[in-house]
């Protein structure tokens, strides 16, 4: 049996995942299931896929997790130091799907034991790449792309040789503010940004997605996932998210993934890569979807995009920052401390400030040193977001 462990596993990555693997009993053996503040949920699928733990990130509810498992002999572990512990388990197969930079460190860990790592949580790669990277390469571990943009490209790659890949599309619904008016966009509220026109997914991640921060991280994803040069990395717009991603070849061939809007989809190629399976997803109708639109992105719209293309070039600690501001500015806007458009206006501030600090290109020496960027980024966002709202 598989050993199969799921991080983030009550987030919407978390139940796609754990949906693809209760469909195959006997299969599986589950390891460590780990949750945040959704102790109901963590507790209920640990008894229902009989993980041997069950680990909150939050210290404060290991009493409650406690309790919701007595009786089934499932470990509980709460905080960072418990999701280490159950990255150190042995399995042979991780999801690495907590949000935001909390999944770094796990992840991360798990590499140590040349696990097969499906990875979800982009901020990985976006604040860590070439470490996470080379962590993988040292443990002869396997990292492979669940985001459907980044699992459409390693699709697209299988058999290719990198040398002739002359450029990587990806595609962008747009998000739930892609057909308001420009300047209507900074009155757009939470529940206005949180309302996706075809991904069912998390309230940040949506979120990101109206405001492309969700897709300025993936250009950045791709660039350290792929090694590819940022000039052939560009973004497009596509309302009907059929078409996932492209990849262009020097013979002027473009090759598409295309696909239903449905993460188990991506999570499913990894669960059974290198094999395909069958997988409990719509199919494509092409006469009856008819028409598949494309356009550029206006750069007014979506300043994320401008600000990735930077961090892009810059490498180095750039990554970490932009995560880290863009995560402070997302809290700021659920806080109702700075509206929609302020968001962007935040990272710059942030990249800038940062830039005087430190220098962003040095590349970091190791994780303490990304997490350490990371909290004085955070500082200083929420700084930018205080003299926002003072103004
Ligand atoms: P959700 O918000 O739905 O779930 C996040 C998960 O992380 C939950 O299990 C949550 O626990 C847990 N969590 C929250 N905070 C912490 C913390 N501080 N420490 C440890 N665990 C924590 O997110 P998604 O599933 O949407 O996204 C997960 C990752 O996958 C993100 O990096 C996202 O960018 C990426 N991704 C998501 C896609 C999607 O379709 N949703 C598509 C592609 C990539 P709890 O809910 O119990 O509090």
């Amino acid at each position: 049996m598989r050993r199969i462990s799921v991080f983030g596993a009550t987030g919407s990555i978390g139940q796609n995942t754990l949906d693809l693997i209760a469909r195959a009993p006997g299969e599986y053996r589950v390891v460590a299931l780990t949750g945040g503040a959704n102790i109901v949920q963590l507790a209920a699928d640990a008894r229902r896929l009989g993980a041997e733990v069950a680990v909150t990130a939050y210290p404060d509810r290991l009493d409650e997790l406690r309790a919701a498992l007595a009786g089934s002999g499932i470990e509980a572990g709460a905080g960072e130091a418990a999701l280490i512990e159950a990255a150190d388990r042995p399995a042979d197969w991780i999801m690495s799907a907590i949000v935001g930079a909390a999944g770094l460190a796990p992840g991360f860990r798990a590499l140590r034991h040349g696990t097969t790592l499906a990875l979800a949580n982009k901020e990985s790669l976006v604040t860590a790449g070439p470490l996470l990277m080379a962590e993988a390469r040292a443990h002869g571990a396997t990292i492979l792309p669940v985001d459907s943009e980044h699992s459409a490209i390693f699709q697209g790659l299988v058999g290719e040789d990198m040398s002739a890949v002359e450029k990587i599309i990806v595609t962008a619904s747009g998000g739930g503010l892609r057909d308001w008016p420009l300047e209507a966009l900074p009155m757009a509220t939470v529940a206005d940004a949180g309302a996706h026109p075809n991904w069912d997914m998390g309230q940040r991640i949506t979120i990101d997605s109206a405001s492309m921060f969700n897709k300025a991280m993936e250009l950045i994803e791709t660039k350290e996932f792929f090694g590819v040069a940022p000039e052939k990395i560009e973004a497009v717009i596509h309302p009907q998210s059929i078409v996932h991603a492209l990849v262009g070849f020097r013979d002027g061939a473009l090759m598409a993934h295309l696909g239903a809007p449905d993460m188990r989809h991506a999570i499913g190629y990894a669960l059974h890569w290198p094999e395909r399976r069958d997988l409990p997803v719509a199919r494509i109708d092409l006469a009856q979807i008819a028409t598949l639109e494309f356009y550029a992105p206006d750069l007014r719209r979506y300043p994320a995009l401008g600000l990735a293309r930077a961090v892009m070039e810059t490498g180095g600690f750039a990554g970490s920052v932009f995560n880290a501001a863009k995560e402070t500015a997302l809290d700021g806007f659920l806080a109702g401390r700075i509206g929609f458009m302020d968001m962007a206006g935040v990272v710059e501030g942030t990249l800038d400030a940062m830039s005087s600090e430190i220098r962003l290109t040095n590349p970091p020496s190791g994780l303490e040193d990304v997490l350490q960027v990371d909290q004085m980024a955070r500082t200083r966002a929420w700084a930018a977001i205080e003299t926002r709202e003072t103004a």
